[in-house]
């Protein structure tokens, strides 16, 4: 008998490759498991095995595989039904979900290049010849690729040996270089060594006694080192209530020094042993008891709970009860919610059972959780992850939370499958019979209207834990101030008396600018040029450290030149302002304060997001000034006030979403402030002062958002009333892209007629030398999905035969964020 077997490539190709396959290998595949075949002419690439039978191929000669490379399936029934669901829904092959869910270092293939970990210890791990071989190579040579190391050992069955080096850690591969694990440092301070005799240190207070806050903090820190341990700067500044400025000065006048010492990560102790989760408030007890109702209806439940109402502590309660039952939890976040912070707190309960997955995480640790899960270990059974933990091998899958369910970062936008996570979820629940809680204080447009209309349950939190108060906003009007001569670069005085109020009191501000770098445009006030990027038709962006001029989108980047390009005056201006300018105005306006600044900038390495949490949270930095970023799930306890400094940007985006986007980031900024007994403060200065959005975001009243943009999406046909796919066509020459998106929309358009809107450039219609056009479908909801896309792909079957088309790529998004 000639046995064969069907798999899936990681490639955007649609159909299944059959190969050949030898009786004993035969008996030992089953679905899900992995194997090594050739591809083309030279390449080899890790496949998944879909079906095995003994139908020869039609068309074409099967290969033989190169050999096995899993002995149980990688990948189980439920997960490549899901996969399957995936390809189907978002209109993307098999091959583009499998690439994306397995983590890279178990789909290795003749072009990945491969590094020697410099923390591996050979001696004390026991290596087959052919490893060592390797080892030597790569220390040699540095990096090869899968392919150099086939030539080198002279086989083409070399994956296992790579599979077993990365699980033993002894390589990585080249594409995730991994930022090393910096410990965190500490720090404190003391008396300087000058001051240590008594006579120099009479001297000292002596010579203080005009400035009696210094004496002040001079005698704190003797208070404090009676305790025989260190002191940290933050305790001194807690204990000597002295602005961080007396103490700055104290250091600089070496009468202080700054010490540091290390401490390690979140560390247990051996027990592993945790903390006993906290006893409900009633709100919180009624709310657990209709999410339950909910779950047991088999509906999936909308949590909607004002900032800090209490929803972490119900999630925990709840996820509790699945552990104890021995299920697992998965807790979806978006990507940047995904703090230290969180899982800090969620360790304090679960300790062990923890396991988090995220895309900063390297290879090895994505590996170690993958096979975790997969064999149900108690140390992966609660996962906190980001969207791509939704493709890990559950077997025992009871709960899934999506926290912060309305951030549109749950979308993956770019490569395909540009799924949406919560989607993705609820529907990977229904497969292992979970149960689902959406969770968020300002639940998207859609999932509300699922509760409206039945489909979802609904509990509600809606006042603060503790009876905190919901923050005060007052919105401050920027047009009258300008005319008024009463506004210091971006801030109004109001503002400003504000924040010396704040200072003078130790306690901490926020300001919100959701734009990073310093200015985004450059402009001549002699000409009216602005530079922009040669590849993507968009004006460039000024950094001001760097001097330099970068293009957002490709990272095409310039020094900024003194004059004008265009005509030569020495007239450039900045335009707009971004989160570096505030934080260079605040450092004017407020010399005493210590102020960082938390963007995408700032935040690039693996730590470097927690590093400013963490400071920001220890009270060593008194005004934190940020992007969207700082909109995300923290807890800071001393933070009274919140600046947003020009909401318009929000207000003004170009998409019909910007409104309940706008309502959604002002609430979640709000709700950083005030978290104790006092009342927090909102500012947001704008230049519509009598916006609605901006008045529901004041009163704190999503009903009335909630009706009035959904009578907007019913006019205009948006979603959740219908359903849109987005389509978009890519090419390098102009006209060719023209023609071929105008064959296609009319295409559709005669079957669809007034549902097909476009094709249209978008706002920048070149990227990376790439034009665009854009389709917009729209699906009312009566008509079925399923049948439309199908309809769509027949379409694009006929255009691919049309040769003057070839090349012109045919990118489907759907449910469009
Ligand atoms: P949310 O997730 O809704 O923003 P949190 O769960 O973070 O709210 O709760 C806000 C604050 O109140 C946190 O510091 C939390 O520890 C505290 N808290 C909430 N519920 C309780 C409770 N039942 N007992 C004690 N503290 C609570
Ligand atoms: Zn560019």
């Amino acid at each position: 008998m000639n046995y064969f077997i069907d798999v899936v490539l990681p490639i955007p190709l649609e159909r299944l490759f059959t190969y050949s396959v030898l009786d004993d290998q035969a008996q030992q595949l089953t679905p899900g498991m992995r194997v090594a075949v050739p591809f083309g002419k030279t390449r080899i690439y890790t496949a998944l095995v879909m079906r095995i039978h003994s139908e020869p191929p039609q068309a074409y000669e099967a290969k033989p595989i190169h050999q096995l490379l899993d002995e149980v399936p990688l990948v189980g029934e439920t997960q490549l039904a899901h996969w399957k669901w995936i390809a189907s829904y978002y209109m993307c092959t098999l091959g583009e979900v499998f690439r994306t869910a397995v983590p890279g270092a178990l789909l290795l293939e003749s072009e990945t290049v491969v590094i020697l970990n410099i923390d591996f210890n050979k001696e004390s791990s026991q290596l087959k010849e052919e490893e060592e071989m390797v080892l030597m190579a790569l220390e040699n040579r540095g990096a090869l690729s899968v392919r150099d190391i086939s030539n080198l050992l002279e086989k083409k069955t070399v994956l296992p040996i790579l599979n077993e080096l990365v699980r033993l850690k002894a390589i990585l591969l080249k594409e995730e270089l991994v930022e090393q694990y910096k410990p965190k440092m500490l720090r404190y301070v003391r008396l300087s060594k000058l001051y240590q005799d008594e006579a120099a240190l009479e001297q000292l207070l002596e010579s203080m006694k005009r400035a009696p806050k210094q004496i002040q903090t001079i005698l704190a820190l003797f208070q404090l080192q009676s305790a025989r341990k260190p002191v940290l700067l933050k305790s001194l500044q807690q204990e000597s209530r002295v602005s961080p400025g007396v103490i700055r000065a104290l250091l600089d006048k070496e009468i202080l020094e700054e010490f540091s010492l290390r401490k390690d990560r979140i560390s247990f102790d051996q027990k592993g042993s945790v903390k006993e989760s906290v006893k409900l408030n009633s709100d919180q007890i009624t709310a657990l008891k209709t999410l339950k109702e909910g779950h047991k209806e088999g509906k999936v439940v909308l949590l909607h709970g004002v900032t800090s109402s209490g929803k972490t502590e119900l999630y925990a309660k709840l996820i509790e009860e699945y552990l104890k039952k021995g299920e697992q939890v998965l807790y979806l976040l978006p990507e940047i919610a995904l703090t230290a912070q969180l899982i800090q707190r969620l360790q304090l309960y679960f300790g062990k059972m923890i396991s988090v997955y995220h895309s900063r995480y390297n290879v090895q640790e994505r590996v170690e959780v993958w096979y975790n899960v997969m064999g149900r270990k108690s140390k992966a059974q609660l996962i906190i992850g980001a969207r791509s933990s939704l493709f890990l091998p559950y077997h025992q899958l009871g709960l899934i939370i999506v926290d912060e369910e309305h951030e549109s970062s749950f979308k993956q936008y770019d490569p395909a499958p540009r799924y949406h996570a919560r989607d993705a979820a609820i529907v990977l629940a229904k497969m292992h019979d979970a149960r689902v809680v959406l969770g968020s204080a300002t639940p998207s447009i859609e999932s509300f209207n699922n509760v409206q209309i039945g489909k979802y349950a609904y509990a509600g939190l809606t006042r603060r834990y503790g009876n905190v108060l919901m923050p005060e906003i007052e919105l401050v009007d920027l047009k009258l101030l300008r005319r008024k001569k009463r506004l210091k670069g971006h801030f109004s005085d109001r503002l400003i008396e504000l924040i010396h109020d704040s200072l003078e009191v130790n306690e901490q501000v926020i300001l919100f600018q959701n734009r990073r770098g310093f200015a985004p445009i450059v402009e001549c006030t002699s000409c009216g040029h602005s530079p922009g990027c040669p590849n993507c038709d968009v004006s460039l962006t000024f950094h001001r450290h760097r001097n330099q001029l970068r293009c957002h989108y490709c990272g095409h980047h310039a020094e900024l030149q003194p004059a004008c390009l265009a005509c030569g005056n020495n007239t450039l201006d900045t335009k707009g302002f971004g989160t570096q300018q505030v934080e260079e105005e605040a450092k004017v306006l407020f010399p005493e304060a210590e102020i960082a600044r938390m963007d995408f900038d700032t935040t690039r390495g693996k730590h470097s997001h927690a590093r400013i949490i963490q400071k920001f949270e220890d009270q060593e930095t008194d005004i934190l000034i940020g992007t969207q970023m700082l909109t995300k799930g923290l807890d800071f306890r001393h933070v009274n006030l919140v600046g947003i400094m020009n909401a318009d940007t929000l207000l003004n985006f170009p998409d019909f979403r910007a409104h309940e986007k706008s309502f959604q980031m002002l609430t979640q900024v709000a709700g950083r402030a005030g978290r104790t007994e006092k009342r927090g403060k909102v500012i947001i200065q704008t230049y519509n002062p009598y916006h609605q959005i901006l008045h529901q975001v004041s009163s704190n009243d999503y009903l009335t958002m909630y009706s009035e943009q959904l009578y907007e999406r019913e006019q205009y046909h948006y979603p959740p009333l219908n359903r849109i796919i987005r389509i978009t066509f890519k090419h390098k020459e102009y006209n060719k892209l023209n023609e071929a998106a105008e064959w296609f929309t009319e295409a559709l358009r005669l079957k669809y007629g007034t549902w097909i809107l476009g094709p249209e450039y978008p706002p920048i219609p070149r990227i990376r030398n790439q034009y665009l056009k854009h389709v917009l479908v729209k699906i009312p909801r009566k008509i079925s999905a399923a049948k439309m896309k199908n309809s769509i792909k027949r379409t694009e079957q006929s255009f691919n035969a049309i040769s003057q088309y070839k090349g012109v790529r045919v990118i489907y998004d759907v449910d469009h964020l």
